[in-house]
């Protein structure tokens, strides 16, 4: 791994602020096995210290520490993946899965609408019209990660124009009807490969389902689905405070005891979080997932602060710089993947007010 972590941390502005690098970062991170993680050895997979889906979390909290960007990319595939090992059709596992766990192809995910509509909060992008034992895809997902140019695979859900229960199908990139836009121009991680994707009139036979009842597959997906999103926020933590520890100096008031507070509540979210995703609860208890989401990103807002804090003016100096204007920016998008922490808070309000 250290040669991984060398290769992040000499790259992480360009992939935060550059395309150049956008089609490296998904070979540097197989090359290291990061997309094995968290997969049995009988699927291909390595042995690691749960040999689950922690697993994967705590690889992308690592690549995290040094690039949110290739955390992100880590994050696609490895929930396409994980979509994959989850999914009732083991013939599209065993036919995808060899390629994507050594990275020579990318899988993609574009189920923030799915999750969103899991909550009541948006319909459907994409519809299906039933054709011969499968389906004719046709809609648009607006922000999709690791859409490599060359070629990938994407998961989306589908509404069925016939009003019966949503399923959860993939589709490739030489597929007939997928238009892949042109990179969004974003404000930071910009090697990422993330773009809009039309479809129109896209065959996805039956060998192309991974879940045909959407609601119910999707509520069990998505401790893991949000468990590595959460990984994201274990690592830009942890980089922070670290940094924050390496600089703050004695007689400061109470900024070191508030670094060493932070330090142990991260210690304790992750802990949770492990357990969580590793004993099931969070399937049924979906709130008590979400609060943990909303406390992570609020202390990735509190590390960066107290980077800054411990930092002073010197956050300032180019000469000085070590990846902390990088991490301000890699952090805004901590409480705008979906689900959102506004979506979050909506929808545990929600909650609260239907178990009054
Ligand atoms: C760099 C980047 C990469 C992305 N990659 C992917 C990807 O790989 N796959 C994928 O599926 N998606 C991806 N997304 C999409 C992302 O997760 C969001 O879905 C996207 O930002 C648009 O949804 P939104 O809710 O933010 O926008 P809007 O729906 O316009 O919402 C605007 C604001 O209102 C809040 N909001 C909306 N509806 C409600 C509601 N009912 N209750 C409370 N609050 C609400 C939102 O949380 C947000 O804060 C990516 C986004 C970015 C920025």
């Amino acid at each position: 791994m250290a040669a991984l972590h060398d290769w992040l941390a000499q790259h992480a502005d360009t992939l935060d602020q550059a395309e150049s690098l956008s089609d490296e970062v998904l070979p540097a991170l197989a090359a290291h096995g990061c997309f094995r993680a968290g997969v049995t050895a009988a699927l291909g997979g390595v042995a690691g210290t749960h040999n689950d889906v922690r697993d994967a979390i705590l690889g992308i909290a690592d690549v995290a520490r040094h690039s949110v960007t290739a955390a992100f990319v880590y994050w696609g595939q490895r929930s396409f993946i994980e979509y994959l090992l989850q999914s009732p059709n083991t013939a599209l596992r065993d036919r995808f899965l060899p390629a994507l766990m050594d990275g020579t192809l990318a899988g993609a995910t574009g189920l923030s609408n799915a999750m969103k509509f899991l909550s009541g909060m948006e319909p459907l992008s994409v519809q299906g019209t039933a054709d011969g034992d499968g389906w004719l895809l046709n809609g648009k997902l607006a922000w999709i990660t690791n859409l490599r140019p060359q070629r990938f695979v994407a998961a989306a859900a589908v509404a069925p124009v016939d009003g019966s229960t949503p399923l959860v199908a993939m589709f490739a990139s030489d597929d007939a009807g997928v238009q892949r836009s042109d990179n969004l121009r974003l404000i930071a991680l910009r090697g990422s490969n993330t773009a809009a994707v039309r479809l129109e009139g896209v065959k996805a036979p039956a060998a192309y389902v991974i879940a045909p009842q959407a609601p119910e597959w999707l509520a069990r997906v998505r401790p893991a689905f949000l468990g590595m999103q959460c990984g994201m926020s274990l690592g830009l933590a942890t980089a922070s405070l670290e940094r924050a520890a390496a600089v703050a100096v004695p007689g400061r008031g109470p900024l070191s005891d508030n670094i060493a507070k932070a330090q142990a509540e991260l210690a304790a979210l992750t802990q949770q979080l492990l357990d969580g995703v590793a004993d099931g609860r969070f399937v049924a208890a979906a709130p008590a997932m979400f609060k943990l989401r909303i406390a992570l990103a609020d202390l990735v807002q509190q590390a960066l602060t107290m980077e800054l804090h411990a930092k002073g003016g010197h956050a300032y100096l180019t000469q000085e710089e070590d990846g902390f204007a990088r991490r301000w920016r890699e952090s805004a998008f901590i409480p705008v993947i979906t689900p959102s922490i506004t979506q979050l808070q909506a929808a545990l309000a929600k909650h609260a007010a239907a178990t009054q």
